[in-house]
């Protein structure tokens, strides 16, 4: 299929990467070309500069809040703050926001912001500033609410950030019941929800464990079944990285390389995660920790050791057709957005390898953001109704089949027995149910089109058909 005049004019570009993947996905949809450039296309790109006082001074700050998608309200997606944020980066994590959606049935269109700023160079109170100041400038344009379009954290922001513009919208709209559902990610204290600060990674290892829990796939690929003794890379020990390497441990596999900015480090009997951390805050850098067998000064050599599985949970850009050759993994789980170029991606799979697409692989934060937007839509922490109610049913209940049967529980048996869900519980569930039926959703579309040649192109495909189907749903299509 010929390329999309939007992936032509964008071939260098991460947003062209998107669309490349795309166009390649959609011919195996059959839906009109113009319902296909209006899915792929961004709908609104706001770009926009604001000054801050520095010092004796002031600075100007670029941002941009990207809508990709308009097919479901509101729109979602985090808040990047790099000094590398650019307008097209923007656009493309917009638009992947819409598939990632789109595939695990969150009712929402993509969108995406970039403040273009190393939060590393700002004290707390110029970070704050600049935070209120770009809430203040999407509220002037209408980018922001819990109907319109709603942040969460992304590289470079965290919950305090996102409390800075909980709070900051609040103030500016007195009264409206349900401001707090204007972004996500936000603490506990300030309504956000339990689990979301580990969603995102917890997420990860599922669809990890999940694929190489089968046994018909991994014997393609030359591994056994399970997560077992695989020994993993991980690239980025932030948010994404920490959480994917201790749910990846707790789930059996060994974590045996870790690659930071400042370096890498290796390891194949294993490294601690914690052992890891405590050191890089102690000495400030991963490298010189103890319990590493080697180590590397220029970190992308991290991501050519032996390893059965290689996560990237840092940025865009890091698997090109420059290294994809020495990388030794049989599985890319792209924890990170767009960590591997098409180019690269297509070597790979040439090899017979698998790579789980980032739309899918990293889309447990959004999962849960959805889950704390309902939650501050009802104004009700999940379990607060009907935890008490079903632990006096399983209360009931064990006493009567303990009078009938004459079996005696100890107290943990009873205790695991009676105890109701707490929020965390039902956020976890409905995190690994959604990960779990989405991987196989995905898995199956490829199964069943031998042409489909990855993962992502069988996720592509299926997101598009959903979008296809909202628009035609919404009357916009015929
Ligand atoms: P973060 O800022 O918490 O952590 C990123 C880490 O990567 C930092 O520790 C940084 O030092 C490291 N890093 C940067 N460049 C590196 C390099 N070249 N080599 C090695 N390490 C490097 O960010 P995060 O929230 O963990 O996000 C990481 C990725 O996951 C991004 O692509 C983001 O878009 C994606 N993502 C994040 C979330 C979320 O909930 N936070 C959700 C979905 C996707």
């Amino acid at each position: 299929m010929a390329k999309s005049t939007e992936a032509a004019h964008l071939e260098t570009t991460f947003f062209g990467d998107v669309c490349e993947f795309f166009d390649h996905a959609a011919q195996f949809t059959s839906h009109h070309e113009g319902l296909l450039d209006q899915i792929r296309s961004c709908n609104s790109v706001y770009r926009f500069r604001f000054p801050i006082r520095r010092g004796n001074g002031f600075e100007v700050i670029d941002a941009w809040r990207v809508e990709h998608s308009h097919h479901k309200s509101p729109t979602k997606g985090g808040i990047r703050y790099s000094e590398m944020v650019n307008e097209d980066e923007v656009m493309a994590l917009a638009s992947l926001m819409t598939y990632k959606c789109a595939i695990v049935n969150v009712p929402f269109g993509g969108a995406k912001g970039g403040i273009k700023i190393n939060p590393k160079n700002y004290t707390v109170a110029e970070l704050e500033n600049i935070t209120r100041r770009y809430t203040v400038e999407l509220i002037k344009k209408n980018f922001i609410g819990p109907g319109i379009d709603v942040p969460a954290p992304d590289y470079g922001s965290g919950e305090r950030e996102m409390s800075w513009i909980a709070d900051t919208y609040q103030t500016m709209n007195p009264g409206q019941l349900d401001a707090l559902g204007c972004v996500t990610g936000k603490p506990l204290a300030l309504h956000g929800i339990a689990g979301r600060r580990e969603a995102t990674g917890r997420g990860v290892a599922i669809s990890i464990r999940e694929c190489v829990d089968i046994t018909e796939d991994m014997t393609r690929v030359g591994l056994t079944a399970g997560l077992s003794g695989k020994r993993v890379i991980v690239q980025g020990l932030g948010n994404v990285g920490y959480y994917t390497c201790k749910y990846l441990a707790e789930f059996g596999a060994t974590i045996v390389g870790m690659c930071e900015y400042e370096g890498a480090i290796y390891n194949a009997k294993g490294l601690d995660l914690d052992d890891v951390f405590n050191h890089r805050k102690a000495t400030g850098s991963i490298l010189g920790f103890a319990g590493a067998a080697k180590e590397f000064k220029n970190s992308s050599e991290g991501l050519e050791q032996e390893c059965d599985i290689l996560v990237p949970a840092a940025l865009e850009n890091q698997i090109t057709e420059n290294n994809i050759g020495n990388i030794k993994a049989k599985i890319i789980a792209e924890a990170a957005n767009g960590p591997t170029t098409p180019a690269a991606a297509a070597a790979f799979i040439e090899r017979g390898s698998i790579i789980i697409p980032d739309m899918y692989c990293n889309a447990g934060g959004v999962t849960v953001s959805y889950f704390e937007w309902l939650k501050n839509l009802s104004h009700v922490a999940f379990g607060r109704m009907d935890k008490r109610y079903e632990e006096t049913a399983n209360f009931n209940l064990v006493n009567m089949v303990e009078s009938a049967t004459g079996v005696t529980l100890d107290a943990a048996q009873r205790k695991m027995i009676i105890k109701g869900a707490t929020e965390l519980e039902l956020v976890n569930s409905g995190l690994e149910d959604t990960m779990i039926r989405s991987y196989h959703e995905i898995r199956e579309i490829k199964m069943n089109n031998p042409k489909i040649d990855s993962l992502r192109t069988a996720a592509f495909v299926s997101s598009i058909d959903k979008i296809a189907v909202s628009y035609m749903n919404l009357g916009i299509w015929p």
